[in-house]
């Protein structure tokens, strides 16, 4: 079977995979067995299904096509933020009193992740703060507006940084101002990642390591089924991001023109001193650009410079991959110059048409999620939360998700790149003028 993913290189290299020590593997599945709840994927999205339908009483099984984690959920910029990648669908969809609620419910999400972190006990590294930077003086005006525009339509606060005082908020001068929210934040993702996993596998779910699906028989007990083995189930969550069909053609065609997968590349410097570290984003923050191909980067806990951006449409890996990262890294912070490179890695981000989630079901007992557009990371805790909530015959708050109409990517990786590149250019032409 060819694989368009098969990028092992990516995840070799990640700096991620380096600094964790996988306690536990799980088992392959090669058996017929049941479960209330069969999950698909064992990224965040799936293992935060899980542990929610485990905490109601429901016995899961996740069934991971490689390792816990391997996906976007152990890769990521680890950037933990309130909010969506746009909310653009959002308001002109849906009502206002429905997009406060899906704002608020952003919020919530944050907080289940510092709960979550709490009650587990999971040691993933997460720090407070998150800085919005604007590279130009246009850039910084509209970002004034969409703080006046969360305050007024969400209450929510985030401070307005002038160009005067940006200078002490972040060591470069390549910014005409910014926004810094203290309730957003970031972390270490597989570190987090893996700890949801063994907060589910306590709570009794059965996790099942290098078991893709390849394909799921529909009905009143769907049967979800590998190469060795299956899951007959009352109810099915799909949660395999970009690479769902990867495995099985018929595991839920229907689902991959509703997103397409965008590749984004991260390189981690060597430590640095770590007052020097601490020098360069003030509170140790994580910080964003809002350009359309943004730059998104944070410090480690062991002082590094942990440094995201680019865009691929295509599933190859870039030529000189840390060579262009580098230089994108120094046009922010020239001092890091002295410092190697020893970590690159990328991802896919699974972006729906309008940059909405993705949320909805196949049939009555089949749910699927996907579509965070780039903001994940808190964002599967809560679509884990609303999925639980609606097997459990309480669908009202996945419903306001589910109501949000996505356009279809044309069929094909072809001309799904020549559009998303038409797409590209065109903001980038908007963002000269
Ligand atoms: C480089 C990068 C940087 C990012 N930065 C940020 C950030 O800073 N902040 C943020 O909020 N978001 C970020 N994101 C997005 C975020 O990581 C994702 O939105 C989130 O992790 C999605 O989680 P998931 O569980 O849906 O998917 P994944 O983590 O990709 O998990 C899906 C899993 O399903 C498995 N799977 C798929 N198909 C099958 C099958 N048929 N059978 C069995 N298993 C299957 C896969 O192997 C995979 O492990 C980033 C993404 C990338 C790639």
């Amino acid at each position: 079977m060819k694989h368009k993913y098969k990028e092992t290189r990516l995840t070799r290299d990640s700096y991620y995979e380096a600094s964790v020590t996988r306690k536990k593997t799980s088992p392959e599945l090669h058996t017929d067995i049941y479960a209330d709840v069969c999950v698909v994927g064992g990224g965040l999205s799936g293992l935060c299904s899980a542990l929610e339908l485990a905490e109601r009483g429901y016995s899961v099984a996740v069934l991971e096509a490689q390792l816990v984690g391997w996906g976007a959920s152990g890769r990521n910029g680890g950037q933990a933020l309130v909010g969506y990648s746009s909310d653009d669908a959002i308001e002109s969809q849906l009502s206002l009193e429905e997009s406060q609620r899906l704002w608020h419910m952003t919020q919530e999400a944050m907080q289940l992740m510092r709960d979550r972190i709490e009650k587990h006990n999971i040691d993933c590294e997460f720090t407070q703060g998150y800085l919005s930077l604007a590279v130009t003086e246009k850039k910084a005006r509209e970002m004034e507006e969409w703080v006046n525009h969360l305050q007024q339509r969400y209450n929510y606060s985030v401070e307005l940084i002038g160009k005067d005082e940006i200078g002490n908020r972040i060591q470069s001068d390549r910014y005409q101002g910014g926004a810094y929210d203290a309730n957003s934040g970031h972390a270490h993702p597989l570190k987090y990642t893996l700890g949801i996993a063994e907060a589910a596998r306590a709570l009794g779910v059965k996790i099942f390591e290098r078991s893709p699906v390849i394909s799921i028989d529909r009905g009143d007990s769907p049967i979800v089924k590998t190469l060795k083995g299956s899951v007959r189930c009352k109810f099915a969550v799909l949660a395999g991001n970009v690479y769902l069909n990867e495995y099985g053609k018929t595991v839920a065609p229907e689902l991959d023109k509703r997103i397409m997968s965008v590749g984004t590349y991260i390189v981690a410097t060597e430590p640095m001193e770590a007052k020097r570290c601490e020098a360069l984003i003030r509170h140790r923050a994580a910080a964003c650009d809002t350009n359309f191909v943004l730059d998104y980067f944070r410090p480690t806990a062991d002082n590094r410079m942990l440094f995201g951006g680019r865009v691929s449409y295509s599933t190859a890996t870039p030529i000189n991959l840390v060579g262009s990262m580098r230089r994108r890294m120094l046009k922010v912070f020239p001092q890091l110059s002295d410092l190697d490179v020893p970590y690159a890695w990328g991802g896919f981000v699974d972006i729906s048409m309008n940059r909405a989630p993705d949320f909805g079901r196949l049939g009555k007992n089949i749910f699927y999620l996907q579509g965070y557009s780039g903001h994940g990371l808190i964002l599967t805790g809560l679509a884990g939360k609303v999925v639980a909530e609606a097997v459990a015959g309480q669908s009202e708050r996945f419903d306001v998700f589910a109501k949000i109409k996505h356009h279809h990517f044309p069929n094909g990786q072809v001309m799904r790149t020549a559009a998303q590149m038409l797409g590209m250019w065109y903001y980038q032409l908007k963002e000269l003028l």
